[in-house]
């Protein structure tokens, strides 16, 4: 017999940029959910896109391509920029431990498939071509179909709220969106197209990716909060204009993180990249934190709620995340030896996999299956100071073990913290040490000791200077 077929797609970064702790928790979230599915035996099929034309700034359908604007300022090509960061996000996510998706397409790759769709869209009747570019057509679209259900938005309110923008007068209403939009002389990613030599708009890509690799309804669609609205709203109507089926079956979407209960931006000078906290070279941030301790804070809470990062509740998930790896390492040395039956210990670890299974099931509650860890974490502790696993039967405590063991590394994917000796930790600490030192022979005037140390460092960390202090960041591996 055939396992059970799961699709599920998430909307991937766009890689304009280092990835920061907003990039982390959608793809940790799926993550956990690709490895429960596989865990029940499905066979999933897990589509993570790379977002690497077509995002314009202010995810508006006018303004500079994030990624052209990224490459401009560097003087580089537009694909080595999406090259760069695509490497470095797939870094992260090692350091992350998530595991690669099953196909990590990219819009660029898949023009053609979003040309058809978008063809399909106009024969249908709902978009319409002007200047060269093409639109959703909203107000055809809703005398068939509600639009606006996944975000509980009113199209009236919307209309309301949206303001005349320069060079929206190209759309025949302000809440029609781009499907293919004409490049202007300058824009440097552009290809040929029935209407103009120019390039996708943000949204089709997703909807044209997921039905090449899904099919036209697939079951779960995941993403942050953020991505409700336009971008997932408008996958639907696109998918139900060119296909006239509803794309996805299940919607999933994690809420956001604030930073010190604010939202985390780059004019709030808040913005934390994901190596800045795991080297804790930022300026919020008391000291490193582990890739492990990042995972475990935000699997500490279910995907639905919203998480504040602070130093202090970092370093309690840190603390709390070293107690249950010593948990697990205690418990993966133990074997079975007892005498008697403690008709609670027996009932409490007996029960254990049915309590976690319950709370993956509810809509994966990580935060419960954690506690549920904790939980019993008191009985591993009993039996590793009298050197016995007194009060529990052998079969209870091999099955208790085998459980703790598979949620701790497979379905939550941490790894314990032996395992995983955190070098970034360390190595941030070294680099940190040097660059005292090198300050130190700045002050007594000795520049070529200080010379030495910084071309010491710059083999390894690329190292940015300023007046008042020195800043410094991984070396991008070439
Ligand atoms: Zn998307």
């Amino acid at each position: 017999m055939h396992p059970p077929f799961v699709g599920m797609y998430l909307c991937g970064p766009t890689v304009y940029g280092d990835a920061h702790l907003g990039h982390a928790r959608p793809a940790v979230t799926f993550d956990v959910v690709f490895r429960y599915l596989t865990y029940l035996g499905y066979k999933v099929r897990y589509i993570r896109n790379i977002t690497d034309v077509g995002h314009l700034e202010n995810d508006a359908d006018e303004g500079e391509d994030k990624i052209e604007k990224k490459a401009r300022l560097d003087k580089v090509e537009p694909m080595e920029i999406v090259q760069r960061y695509t490497i470095d996000y797939h870094r992260n996510m090692r350091q992350l431990n998530v595991k690669p998706p099953s196909i990590e397409p990219r819009a660029s790759g898949h023009i053609i498939e979003q040309i058809f769709m978008i063809e399909k869209i106009i024969e249908h009747g709902y978009a319409y071509i002007s200047e060269g570019s093409v639109y959703f057509d909203v107000k055809r679209f809703e005398k068939d179909y509600p639009y606006g259900e996944l975000s509980g938005r009113v199209t009236e309110d919307l209309q309301h709220n949206t303001r005349a923008l320069d060079g929206q007068s190209e759309k025949r209403n302000p809440l029609d969106f781009a499907l293919w939009k004409k490049a202007s002389p300058e824009h440097i990613m552009h290809w040929p197209s029935p209407w103009s030599e120019g390039f996708p708009g943000w949204h089709i890509e997703c909807s044209a990716m997921s039905a090449k690799y899904l099919g036209e309804t697939f079951d779960i669609h995941g993403g942050g909060m953020d991505l409700l609205f336009p971008h997932h709203e408008c996958e639907i109507a696109q998918s139900l204009g060119a296909n006239g089926k509803q794309p996805v079956r299940y919607w999933m979407h994690n809420n956001m993180l604030t930073i010190n209960g604010q939202k985390m931006g780059k004019s709030l000078n808040n913005f934390i990249t994901l190596d800045e906290l795991f080297s804790g070279n930022h300026h919020l941030l008391e000291k490193p934190y582990s890739a492990m301790a990042l995972r475990f804070c935000m699997l500490q809470s279910q995907y639905r709620n919203p998480i504040d990062f602070s130093n202090k509740g970092l370093q309690d998930a840190e603390k709390a995340y070293q107690k249950l790896s010593e948990i697990y390492l205690l418990l993966k040395e133990m074997n079975w030896s007892g005498t008697s039956i403690d008709p609670d210990m027996e009932k409490a670890l007996s029960s254990f996999e049915k309590e976690c299974l319950d709370a993956m099931n509810d809509d994966i509650n990580t935060a419960i299956v954690i506690s549920n860890m904790f939980k019993v974490s008191s009985y591993v502790n009993t039996f590793y100071a009298s050197g016995k696993t007194e009060g529990v039967s052998k079969e209870t405590f091999e099955k208790f073990k085998n459980t703790f063991s598979i949620f701790f590394t497979e379905l939550l994917g941490l790894l314990p913290e032996e395992g995983n000796k955190n070098n970034d930790e360390d190595f941030g600490k070294l680099v940190d040490s040097l660059l005292d030192l090198r300050n130190e022979a700045k002050k007594k005037k000795d520049f070529s000791l200080a010379d030495s140390i910084r071309n010491i460092l710059s083999k390894f960390v690329v190292l940015q200077d300023s007046a008042d202090k020195t800043i410094w960041k991984y070396e991008r591996k070439k």
